[in-house]
């Protein structure tokens, strides 16, 4: 499969910048892309009140050491993200680990952009679904709809 590597993302006004980020396979990149922008951006903009400038990753490789898995991570074959935090333009920067139960507002942001993600990616996996999760959305390419 192509890879390509997200460094920028155009949104609704402006590029927003994708951090830490290494290669990942073309499908995941494009829905990656389509959910900042329609997804996480413009929920910025109606809950938060500020557009979003920048997604922090934890690169592709964090949840290769899941416990009691055989199968081989999505990650190794750049099929898979894991989002950790997100930074608006006024300065805030709501982190998945401190947001999920922060104020209503940041814990409504980070299910609503969640449940985007479950509209665009295979495999959706996030704190509720285990301590491994706790602070990023694990975001996987694929044709399945597993959400948590
Ligand atoms: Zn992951």
């Amino acid at each position: 499969m192509n890879s390509v590597r997200l460094e920028g993302v155009g949104g609704d006004r402006h590029q927003f910048t994708v951090t830490n980020l290494g290669a990942v396979a073309c499908p995941l990149a494009n829905s990656f892309a389509a959910w900042a922008r329609y997804g996480v951006d413009r929920a910025a903009q109606q809950i938060l009140g500020s557009p979003l400038q920048r997604i922090e990753t934890m690169g592709s490789y964090s949840c290769r050491n899941v416990a009691g898995t055989a199968r081989r991570s999505a990650h190794s074959r750049g099929e898979a993200i894991d989002v950790a935090a997100f930074v608006l333009e006024d300065g805030r920067r709501v982190s998945v680990r401190s947001g999920w139960n922060a104020s209503a507002r940041e814990r409504e942001f980070l299910r609503v952009i969640h449940r985007s993600a479950c509209k665009r990616f295979g495999t959706v996996l996030g704190p509720d679904y285990n301590r491994a999760h706790e602070d990023h959305f694990h975001l996987e390419y694929g044709s399945g709809s597993f959400c948590r």
